[in-house]
């Protein structure tokens, strides 16, 4: 094995892994990107499950931070990050009744839909939407500042930025201040009950909050995840990137690119090798062998730490610390293409009716089953129609993946029906992702999405384990750089690029 032939080898190439070889490449590393797939991107990769069915399997938009495309140039890729469209987020009602909901305070359309429900909603509407806008402005700026590692902080490094972030607390004022503090451990049903009386339009709400997450509406910390998809959305709907979420990664791989550095698709790494506790390189599937000076991993920490680094070369309770991340995939994708007729308006559309039924539908998954009147997300493209699902348990009782997939698509569908009585009809292809296929296909452990639920007790200074929330682990020049780290999930970017930094400032001492 050659010596250092790389500055730094990026295990995966997700956005987050991207965006770290970006910064990196940009400080002047030579840098090399391993992704196992043949494809880059991951979850923002476009799919194709044959016959020509293209389609942006995971996300049906994205907000990459301002920030970060300021500071990557991707302007210069002809990308500048806003959404495409600002379509509304529709909620289904039974007896053929839609909500529509745009979050800004003064959306004439949206206070009218509203005061069909209740008049007194409608008047709370702004103050909510200026809440949640601040709240994930906080989220925001926590999610850029580097945590830590608790009980540990070098004053002179750390103490500066989370000082500014707790002034970015306070600044919100003593009633938002408070708002958001409650807010972030409260359920779902008990936050939007302390603004809305109308059944339909906190359930519409509490969908956003348990979207991609394994929590019901009456879990605590459905706040949190409120905000944080609030967060990553710009508010409700999604936000559309125009010529598709894969557009994200191709950026970054040209601007990538145009600093030097590599992307190796169908590289998939087996071993982070570890000298003396430190981390010198990888070996690949193949056998073949890279040295670097430092190794940043963009895959989920359980199987960065545990099967690429491996609990022989890792203190033992930390071993235990990474084996108890919560890890728990519950959604699947349902894509249907379609002969156009499907008679679905645009926007992000929500089957949620009651906060009961999502309770219902979570309840579920809490025994192994696939919720049978399941909460569903529907977005389209043209012809293509993209139903996210929840509940669908990794683990299921009495049950394989294997023999569920047609049942689900089947349900998927039947309960789109109900509202769009044109769409089975118009249905002439059917492919799903499932969390057995999020494991397989996209290196997501247990299908989690987010590399680790995202909730409270595994986030901010606990994000990946406590003690370890500033990129670093037990192995010297192995970062963390994925969602599975503080910064993420969504797809910001924020996760690659602390992790860079972090890196490149460890690198400079
Ligand atoms: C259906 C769905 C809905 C979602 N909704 C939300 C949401 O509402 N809110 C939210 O915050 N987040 C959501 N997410 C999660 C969000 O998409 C992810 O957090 C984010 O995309 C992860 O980006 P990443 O770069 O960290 O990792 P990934 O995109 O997962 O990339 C990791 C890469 O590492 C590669 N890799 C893994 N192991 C190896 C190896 N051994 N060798 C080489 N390469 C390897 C993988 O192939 C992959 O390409 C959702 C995800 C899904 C699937």
């Amino acid at each position: 094995m050659s010596v250092h032939p790389y500055d730094a080898l990026i295990i995966g190439a997700g956005h987050n892994g991207l965006v770290a070889a970006n910064y990196l490449a940009k400080a002047g590393k030579k840098v090399l990107v391993l992704e196992r797939r043949d494809v880059a991107g991951g979850q923002l990769a476009r799919h194709v499950f044959g016959d020509g069915f293209a389609v942006d399997p995971i996300h049906p938009g994205g907000l990459l931070r301002p920030d970060i495309i300021a500071d990557l140039g991707l302007g210069k890729f002809g990308f500048d990050g806003k959404p495409a469209a600002r379509a509304p987020y529709i909620a289904l009602l039974p007896g053929g009744q839609r909500l529509h909901l745009v979050a800004a305070g003064n959306d004439a359309a949206t206070l009218e839909s509203i005061r069909t429900l209740s008049a007194k909603d409608a008047q709370a509407w702004p103050a909510f939407v200026n809440f949640m806008d601040k709240a994930a402005a906080f989220l925001d700026a926590a999610y850029r500042t580097a945590m830590p590692r608790l009980p540990n902080v070098n004053f002179r490094r750390e103490g500066l930025p989370l000082a500014k972030l707790g002034w970015t607390l306070r600044r919100l004022g003593g009633r938002d201040m408070f708002g958001v503090i409650r807010t972030l451990s409260m359920s779902l049903v008990a936050f939007t009950q302390e603004w809305f009386e109308s059944e339909p339009l906190r359930a519409a709400i509490a969908a956003v909050g348990i979207h991609g997450h394994t929590l019901g509406s009456m879990s605590a910390g459905g706040g949190f995840t409120l905000i944080h998809n609030w967060r990553n959305r710009g508010g409700l709907a999604h936000a559309p990137v125009a010529g598709g979420t894969a557009r994200i990664a191709d950026t970054l791989v040209a601007a990538l690119q145009a600093r030097g550095g590599q992307v190796r698709c169908g590289a998939a790494v087996t071993r982070v090798l570890v000298d003396k506790q430190r981390a010198t390189g990888v070996q690949l599937t193949s056998g073949e062998r890279i040295a670097a000076k430092a190794v940043l991993c963009d895959a989920d920490p359980r199987h960065a730490l545990l099967e690429l680094v491996g609990a022989r070369e890792l203190p033992p309770e930390f071993v235990w610390a990474t084996q108890s991340i919560r890890m728990r995939g519950a959604v699947a994708k349902v894509h249907l293409r379609t002969d156009g007729r499907h008679g679905i308006p645009e926007g992000t559309l929500a089957h949620a009716p009651t906060l009961k039924y999502l309770e219902r539908a979570f309840d579920a998954s809490k025994y192994g089953e696939i919720s049978a009147a399941p909460y569903l997300e529907i977005t389209t493209d043209a012809d293509i129609v993209s139903v996210h699902f929840q509940f669908a348990p990794y683990t299921l009782r009495g049950a394989t993946w294997a023999e569920q997939r047609g049942p689900l698509e089947r349900l998927a569908v039947a309960t789109l029906a109900e509202h769009f009585p044109a769409l089975p009809a118009s249905i002439r292809q059917i492919a799903s992702i499932l969390p057995t296929d999020l494991e397989s296909t996209w290196g997501l452990t247990e299908g989690d999405l987010n590399h680790g639920q995202l909730q409270i007790d595994q986030m901010f200074f606990m994000r990946p384990i406590p003690g370890w929330s500033n990129h670093r682990t037990p192995i010297d020049g192995l970062w963390l750089c994925g969602s599975g780290v503080h910064g993420g999930g969504g797809i910001s970017g924020a996760s690659g690029r602390n992790a860079a930094r972090a890196a490149l400032g460890a690198s400079s001492r």
